[in-house]
């Protein structure tokens, strides 16, 4: 399982909207590593530590996503919050430090900056927890970090500039982290038109006890006037036997029928 941690005041104060857990919840649902919690913490050290403390206490959690709060500006303090949290000093990382002066160096000769020189807000950035893994960021500044923890268990540490964090969940992580980590969930989506969702009850409180281990779930699209029922399991064979009992558990017919995964 994983877990998402979101860092922002931004968020908390409604200023931002987490577009970014969701994106991350889809891609992990889909590598098989399925998001069993999200939490949105403040830009504070001390909260920070404690809510990442409380996700690896968790010992069913292999991967733990901390994202946001890595910028140059003094409140952004999510490396020191993931520092106190593992009981590891802030160090500057070199492979990190000598990225961003590479990039402070094209940018100068470019004409985009006055001086080349790697100043105290960048020199922030590349202070990081030691003993870490980072992950490249290709599209910006923000460095990532990988922190291997005992158990076969990961910490991540990602920038909440969404494209940022796209580009380094998709280059570095997944194909690092995730390939092998789980099996991909079988998802089938029964799609109905004008059916109210009362009319699902009795099956889907039948098929909750006789299959304890298929999820279904139903969710109204009243604009639409449409509803899905979502039917999820590790077992292929199973959620297609539940879809079948849906289907024949209610008299209105499903309009659609479509395989999500795998
Ligand atoms: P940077 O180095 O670019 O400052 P950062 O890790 O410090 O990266 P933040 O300061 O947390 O990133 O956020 C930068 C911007 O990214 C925010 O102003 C906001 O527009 C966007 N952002 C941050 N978190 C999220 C999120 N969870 N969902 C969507 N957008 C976000």
């Amino acid at each position: 399982l994983s877990a998402i941690i979101t860092v922002g005041d931004e968020i908390l104060d409604g200023f931002t909207q987490d577009t970014n857990a969701h994106w991350l919840a889809g891609r992990l649902f889909a590598l098989g590593v399925p998001v069993t919690g999200m939490e949105v913490v403040g830009d504070r050290v001390e909260e920070i530590a404690a809510c990442v403390r409380r996700w690896l206490l968790r010992s069913d959690v292999t991967h733990l996503l901390v994202c946001g709060g890595l910028g140059p500006t003094p409140d952004d303090r999510t490396f020191e919050g993931v520092a106190l949290a593992l009981d590891r000093p802030l160090v500057f990382d070199v492979p990190t430090g000598r990225r961003l002066q590479e990039i402070i160096f094209r940018y100068t000769a470019a004409g985009r900056r006055a001086s080349a020189r790697l100043e105290a807000s960048g020199r922030k950035m590349a202070m990081v927890p030691a003993d870490g893994v980072p992950l490249i960021n290709s599209v910006g500044m923000a460095p990532g970090m990988a922190y291997a923890l005992p158990g076969d268990r990961h910490l991540f540490v990602l920038p909440g500039v969404p494209r940022e964090l796209f580009a380094i969940f998709s280059e570095e992580l997944e194909p690092r982290y995730l390939q092998s980590a789980g099996r991909q969930a079988a998802v089938v989506e029964l799609r109905y038109r004008a059916a109210p969702e009362s009319a699902f009850y009795p099956v889907m409180k039948e098929v909750e006890s006789a299959f304890p281990d298929i999820a279904v779930g139903s969710y109204p699209h009243p604009d639409r006037r449409e509803l899905t029922i979502r039917v999820r399991g590790a077992s292929r064979e199973r959620v297609r036997q539940v879809v079948e009992r849906v289907r024949a558990g209610v008299s209105y017919p499903a309009q659609e029928e479509v395989v999500i995964s795998p």
